[in-house]
């Protein structure tokens, strides 16, 4: 199958049209969400303290990229500590800022420095409030998601009502698909491949840039079923020069491209979309509800990876689902080697009803040996979307303790 245009948005290669993911199929003729503006607490939370944890966690293999190699993950958890009960948040920036401009040190010192003084300069906060304060701080935006996750799980807690169903979520567990990283050769490549499908994941992803793209796709479609959900990502390596190149991996039937060109370049997406078949997805591009809009508008993207942490949290996340969902863009839920934290917060966000495609939400053991909560286990291809108050899940106190590298705790004065 093939005559697939980047100006029809819900029109993909031939597992998605197989799969029939047009939103007014899959969510019986949805296309908005009405959801509570607030969880359902009197006066929002009066945060007393908040305690900022390093954490460096190992991966399981290493992890490698248009960018970089990952070998363990450093992670900031904030962890807020209320009058109503407390809540966990985890920072998605990486130990160096290769994905974005943001990376951990950089994020703590933010949000010690600028963004809790402006929390606790007020009384009690309402979590939707959160960002509003925030907003005279510019960008920032993986520190702010961090802090809000922290405050939108006290909350919910709380009220007892779990992030999933505050969300708007329709499903009870959702599609996983898997991040393949590049690798030193196609053999190791298809052996790795291999075990995920083995495993039961949905979708292969595979990451490529200049010099690893045509023959790896070319190899692992050849050598497993025709019918496997493929796509590709390229973490911004490619220019509009590339355009030429790009239209080669159209004969592969992928179900997209993602992040083919750097993160500013909007109009370069634009008119790569008239090359290539291939629908184009924005990850790193998309900062935003307003970013969105525009990238959409001009024809940059027919798909969108929403990642909470990159667009300031699961309220703009979920301001981004709706507004694709009411243009009938499918969306699916990327992933940033989260703990168990927030992986749980980001299966509750891909069980809305627009996350038409497998998202990176693996299992923890992709990942990890021993994650901080209990681990998420893939069970026939999905992840259960947790149904506990807020996150849904719990921390492993000790483990947390194991892996700490620093802990700081930031007290309201007066
Ligand atoms: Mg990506």
């Amino acid at each position: 199958m093939g005559g697939i245009s980047n100006a029809r948005p819900l029109a993909c290669g031939r597992g998605a049209s197989r799969r029939a993911w047009h939103p007014h199929r899959l969510a019986g003729g949805m296309t908005e969400l009405r959801r509570p503006t607030s969880p359902a607490t009197a006066s929002g939370l009066r945060v007393e303290a908040v305690e900022l944890r390093r954490i460096a966690i190992p991966l399981v293999a290493p992890f490698r990229t248009s960018f970089g190699v990952e070998r363990q993950r450093d992670v900031l958890l904030v962890h807020v500590l209320g009058n109503a009960g407390e809540g966990w948040g985890e920072c998605v920036a990486m130990e160096e800022p290769l994905y974005s401009s943001e990376y951990a040190d950089g994020a703590q010192r933010v949000i010690e420095e600028h963004l809790l003084p402006r929390l606790f300069a007020q009384d009690h906060l309402d979590v939707t409030d959160v960002a509003r304060v925030l907003a005279p701080i510019r960008g920032h935006r993986m520190a702010k998601a961090a802090v809000e996750m922290a405050w939108l799980d006290a909350q919910l807690r709380s009220a007892g009502q779990s992030l999933a169903a505050y969300l708007g979520a329709t499903r009870t567990s959702v599609e996983c698909g898997v991040s393949v990283g590049i690798m030193d050769s196609i053999p190791q490549l298809l052996d790795a491949v291999g075990t995920y499908l083995e495993q039961g994941y949905r979708r292969i992803k595979l990451k490529v840039e200049p010099g690893w793209d045509l023959e790896p796709v070319r190899t692992v479609r050849e050598h497993f079923p025709s019918g496997i959900l493929l796509q590709v990502d390229a973490n911004a390596a490619y220019t509009l020069a590339d355009a030429d190149h790009l239209a080669a991996l159209d004969q592969f039937d992928l179900l997209l491209i993602e992040q083919p060109l750097p993160q500013e370049e909007l109009l370069a997406h634009a008119k790569l979309a008239k090359v290539v078949r291939t629908p184009i997805c924005l990850d790193e591009s998309i900062v935003s509800a307003a970013v969105a809009t525009e990238a959409i508008e001009m024809g940059a993207c027919s798909v969108i990876n929403i990642k909470p942490g990159r667009v300031g949290g699961y309220l703009e996340a979920a301001q981004i689902h709706d507004l694709c969902l009411a243009r009938q863009v499918p969306v699916w839920c990327g992933g940033m080697l989260e703990t168990g934290v927030g992986r749980a917060a980001n299966v509750a966000l891909a069980a809305l009803p627009n996350f038409l495609l497998p998202g990176d939400t693996s299992a923890s053991d992709r990942y990890f040996r021993q994650d901080i909560t209990a681990p998420f286990i893939l069970e026939d291809g999905r992840l259960a979307v947790p149904s506990g108050p807020g996150i849904g899940v719990e921390v492993l106190r000790d483990v947390v303790d194991g892996l700490t590298t620093s802990r700081r705790v930031v007290r309201r004065v007066g």
